[in-house]
C-alpha cells in the first residue's frame, strides 16, 4: 500500500531536519498565514558573546569582580545569555565560586546567593528604577543604541555594572524570512524580551517591520492571541523556556531544537532538529503539496 500523503510529508519533513509530531500538525502547517519569531536563539545563532563590562559609579570593585559574581549565578542558567557570561569569565581565567538559592525568572533574569550576597543578573526593565539610578540608565541606553543586549548585575540590590552582550544573526535568517513572506503573503512578526533598539536593528536586516519588544513570556502569548483575534493562523517559532507559553498558544508551535530548552521542545508541535531556519518554509510548502493531494 502507498503511504497517505500527510504521513509521507511527515517523513519528508524529517529529511529536511524537522520533526513534525503528527499528521494533524503536518496538515495545519500549510494553513499558516503569519509566522511569529522569537529573537535570541531563533533569528540569532544563540551563541552570544560578551562584548563589554561597564562598571557603575560606586561599584567599589573591579570589572572582573562583577563578571565573577554574575558568572557564578549564570553557570546555573540554561539561557543563551548565561553561556556568554560564563564563557567570558572562563576566558579571563576567573575562578567561579558556588552559588546557592538559584532562581530564574523567564524573560527577566536570574538570581542566586554568592558568598552570602544576593546577586541578580537581569534585564534593565526588571530593575526598579530608583535603585538602577540615572547612571545605570545612561550606560544601558548607550549599549542598547549600538544594538547590544544590556543586562544589569546587582549585589544586595545595588547595581554594580552593566554587561553588553551581542549575538550574530543566523546566516540563513534573511532568506528564511523572505521565503516565509512569499509563502504566507505577509512578513513575519518579531516577538522578543529584548530591548526595542536591538530588536529593531536586527529586524531591519532580515526584512521584518512588525517588532514587539520588551515582552515578558505572557506578553508573547498576548501578541499571538492578538494576531489570532485578527483572523491569522499563527506559527510561533522559539527556543527558550520563555517561548513555551507562546508556542502552546499558537496554531502551530515550532521549537528550534539546537539549544532548545526541554520544556519548549515539549510545548512544540514541531521541532527544527537540524539547526536551520530555512527548513520552516520548506515544511510549510510540503504541507501545502500534501493537502492538495488529500483534498
Ligand atoms: P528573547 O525573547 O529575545 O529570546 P528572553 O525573553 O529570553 O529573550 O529574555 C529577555 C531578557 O531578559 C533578556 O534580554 C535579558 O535582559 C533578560 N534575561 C533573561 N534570562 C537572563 C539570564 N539568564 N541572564 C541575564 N538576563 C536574562
Ligand atoms: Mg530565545
Amino acid at each position: 500500500a502507498t503511504m497517505p500523503p500527510l504521513l509521507a510529508a511527515v517523513a519528508n519533513a524529517g529529511r529536511h531536519g524537522v520533526l513534525v509530531k503528527s499528521a494533524v500538525v503536518m496538515e495545519q502547517l500549510g494553513t499558516t498565514t503569519r509566522v511569529a519569531f522569537d529573537k535570541t536563539g531563533t533569528l540569532t545563532r544563540g551563541a552570544p558573546e560578551l562584548r563589554e563590562v561597564r562598571l557603575l559609579p560606586g561599584a567599589g570593585c573591579a570589572e572582573d569582580e562583577v563578571l565573577r559574581l554574575a558568572a557564578a549565578v549564570e553557570r546555573l542558567s540554561e539561557h543563551p545569555l548565561a553561556s556568554a557570561v560564563v564563557r567570558a569569565a572562563d576566558l579571563r581565567g576567573i575562578a567561579l565560586p558556588a552559588a546557592d538559592g538559584f532562581s530564574a525568572q523567564p524573560g527577566r533574569g536570574v538570581s542566586g546567593v554568592v558568598e552570602d550576597r544576593r546577586v541578580r543578573v537581569c534585564s534593565p526593565a526588571a530593575v526598579d528604577s530608583p535603585r538602577g539610578g540615572p547612571e545605570a540608565a545612561a550606560v544601558v541606553a548607550d549599549l542598547q543604541e549600538r544594538g547590544d543586549t544590556a543586562v544589569v548585575v546587582l549585589c544586595d540590590g545595588r547595581p554594580l555594572g552593566v554587561l553588553g552582550i551581542t549575538d550574530q544573526l543566523r546566516a540563513e535568517a534573511q532568506a528564511g524570512v523572505a521565503a516565509l513572506t512569499r509563502l504566507t503573503g505577509a512578513a513575519p512578526v518579531l516577538l522578543t524580551g529584548d530591548n526595542r533598539a536591538a530588536a529593531t536593528r536586527l529586524a531591519e536586516r532580515v526584512g521584518i517591520t512588525d517588532v514587539r519588544a520588551d515582552l515578558l513570556p505572557e506578553d508573547k502569548v498576548g501578541a499571538v492571541r492578538d494576531l489570532q483575534a485578527r483572523g491569522q493562523r499563527v506559527a510561533a517559532v522559539g527556543d527558550g523556556i520563555n517561548d513555551a507559553p507562546a508556542l502552546a498558544a499558537a496554531h502551530t508551535g515550532i521549537a528550534m531544537g539546537g539549544a532548545g530548552a526541554d520544556l519548549t521542545l515539549r510545548a512544540a508541535d514541531a521541532i527544527v532538529v537540524r539547526d536551520d531556519l530555512s527548513a520552516i518554509p520548506a515544511v510549510i510548502a510540503l504541507s501545502r503539496r500534501a493537502r492538495r493531494v488529500v483534498t
